[in-house]
């Protein structure tokens, strides 16, 4: 990628980084954590999901568009009981609290929903601010994963969205895994 672009891209990921934050949250509680990871930390996270792709074969695909990727936008949810005791979760906010997280094969949870939905609001918003600014991108749950399971991100859901700039987006028309 020319440095041009590169700069672009650093740009459009901190833009994104500001769209996710300032996405509508419900009740006005916002638990979720935003980062960049660029050069190697990118590559850690690619070396991850290569050592995952043992137990999920497309993780290895995955891996690929990372590494072609210039940047790498991860957007995290510490999930709080948001008190509205809507029962979404199949509990209480006090069941919820009381019951705490597991740690289960990617996520930690039980998570509020009402809290996962601001997770999503946000990964939208953040894809928004890519597209409206030209840069390819694609929504991974597995390189989120990875990037917990590499201590790249401290949160209990992550999301990664992995950034481009070139004449040909590298997220789409893939081989399947
Ligand atoms: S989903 Fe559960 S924790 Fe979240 S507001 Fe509803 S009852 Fe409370």
């Amino acid at each position: 990628m020319e440095g041009t672009e590169r700069e672009g891209l650093l740009e459009v990921a901190r833009l994104m980084a500001l769209s996710a934050r300032t996405a509508p949250k419900a009740r006005g509680r916002d638990h979720l954590r935003i980062r960049v990871l660029t050069g190697e930390e990118k590559e850690k996270l690619a070396e991850k999901m290569e050592e995952m792709a043992g137990e999920y074969e497309f993780f290895r695909r995955d891996a690929r568009s990372v590494r072609e990727a210039g940047a790498v936008l991860l957007v995290g949810l510490v999930g709080e009981p948001l008190d509205l005791n809507c029962g979404a979760c199949g509990s209480s906010c006090e069941g919820l609290r009381k019951g705490g997280k597991k740690e289960g094969r990617g996520c930690a949870g039980p998570i509020c929903v009402v809290d996962a939905l601001n997770l999503g609001i946000a990964l939208g918003s953040a894809a928004k601010t890519a597209s409206l600014l030209n840069v390819d991108n694609r929504m991974m749950f597995s390189a989120g994963v990875a990037a917990r399971k590499a201590g790249l991100a401290e949160a209990d859901v992550v999301v990664a969205l992995p950034l481009s700039a070139s004449g040909k987006s590298p997220f789409f028309d893939r081989a399947p895994p």
